[in-house]
């Protein structure tokens, strides 16, 4: 019987999983009823837990015969803050919080791969299967990484997967490359000199130059990076002033870079600093920045990519899966995961129009139960053809 009728015995169980895991959402490194399901259900299919890693995460190791290849396989455990507007049976009980980027799928579909291999055992070697907390902002995976993850659980690749509204049930997305991109944070204070607002010339005034610091940061990306390069450098937060009649001594901007290539991201970092500091600079006034790199860009590496192309297209038909799926300006935390270990990110269709099409981050998203099936397949495909008897 083909994986994907195997595990679609199961599917109402996943879809039972899921569903409580989505009525009961939990933010970063707060995932402890999620991570306490994660771990007794693996125990309860025979695969050793090991617990704590980046507070709420977990990892199950199923050994199978004699091989000593390894592969991870990662999924994410954590919700956002977000007052879910569903009104379906399943609806967030923690308001303010839910399940909005469908990491209760993610969950589920690891599960149920690790259902299947426990049971079918039809491989050679040993399979980590690494739950994450805390993917949206907090970057759990990276602290997982730091905690020694890798060190602990060796492996020769690991593997993403997330879901993708819009994208037809059933198919697949990847591409070989950069796919998603890296993400920065600035913070740029501008310094000067306050005064009344009627006697600007006995002032320095860091609104005025704080406004030139915001577009000349635009023309970082239109006159320095290569035009064929993706590049966004968007100031979302410009802090100054408490009066209408007074010029304040202080102006914040605060925002995000976004790049594709490590080299773009270097040079913007550069550049900013330049830009800030000279303008500051040539108007009397100073400027101090902080940029916090955050997520690196996520590299997907031509082996193992076409390696999930492989069992994705054992999965769905080779006409299901798109192997040009287009790079997004969006990041990922799984990229530090790829910064340790060679490895492929794809996305698995949540279908379009009512069930499945609305975007990420939304306060009506759900993640499309149809899903599971082909998620945990995919995952347990990749198993029994990587770690092949
Ligand atoms: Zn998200
Ligand atoms: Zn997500």
């Amino acid at each position: 019987m083909p994986i994907k009728d195997e595990i679609a015995e199961f599917a109402d169980d996943m879809c039972a999983w899921r569903r409580d895991i989505h009525a009961h959402p939990e933010t970063a490194f707060e995932e402890t009823r999620t991570s306490d399901i994660v771990a007794e259900k693996l125990e309860s299919f025979g695969i050793e837990v090991h617990r704590g890693l980046a507070k709420t995460g977990v990892v199950g190791t199923l050994a199978v015969g004699n091989s000593n290849r390894a592969i991870g396989l990662r999924a994410d455990l954590d919700a956002l803050d977000i007052l879910e507007e569903n009104t379906f049976e399943h609806v967030s009980t923690h308001p303010g919080k839910m399940h909005a980027c469908g990491h209760d799928g993610h969950t589920t579909m690891l599960l149920g791969a690790a259902k299947y291999l426990s049971e079918t055992r039809r491989f050679n070697g040993t399979v980590q299967f690494i739950f994450q907390p805390a993917e949206e902002n907090e970057a759990g995976g990276r602290v997982m990484c730091e905690d020694g993850l890798f060190d602990l659980f060796p492996v020769e690749a690991v593997y993403g997967m997330h879901n993708q509204p819009g994208l037809p049930l059933g198919k697949f997305g990847v591409r070989v490359g950069p796919s998603m991109a890296s993400a920065d944070m600035f913070e740029i204070t501008i310094k000067g000199k306050g005064s009344h607002a009627a006697h600007p010339h006995q002032g320095a005034d860091p609104i005025v130059t704080g406004a030139e610091i915001v577009t000349a940061l635009q023309r970082i990306i239109s006159r320095s990076a290569n035009p064929i390069e993706a590049a966004v450098i968007s100031v979302t937060q410009f802090h100054a002033g408490t009066n209408t009649n007074v010029i304040p001594e202080t102006a914040i901007i605060k925002g995000t870079c976004r790049t594709l290539s490590g080299s773009v991201q270097d040079m913007i970092e550069a550049r900013m600093e330049e830009v800030a500091t000279g303008i500051a600079r040539a108007h009397g006034l100073t400027a101090e920045i902080t940029y916090d790199r955050r997520y690196p860009v996520l590299v997907n590496t031509k082996e193992e990519t076409l390696k999930a192309i492989k069992a994705a297209q054992a999965v769905a038909g080779a006409d299901n899966v798109s192997t040009d799926h287009p790079p997004t300006m969006g990041s990922e935390d799984f990229a530090w995961m790829l910064q340790h270990n060679p490895g492929c990110y794809i996305r698995v269709g949540n279908g379009e129009g009512e069930d499945g099409g609305c975007v990420v981050h939304n306060p009506n998203y759900d993640f499309n139960d149809e899903a599971s099936v082909y998620g945990a397949s995919y995952w347990a495909a990749l198993v029994e053809q990587e770690l092949s008897l």
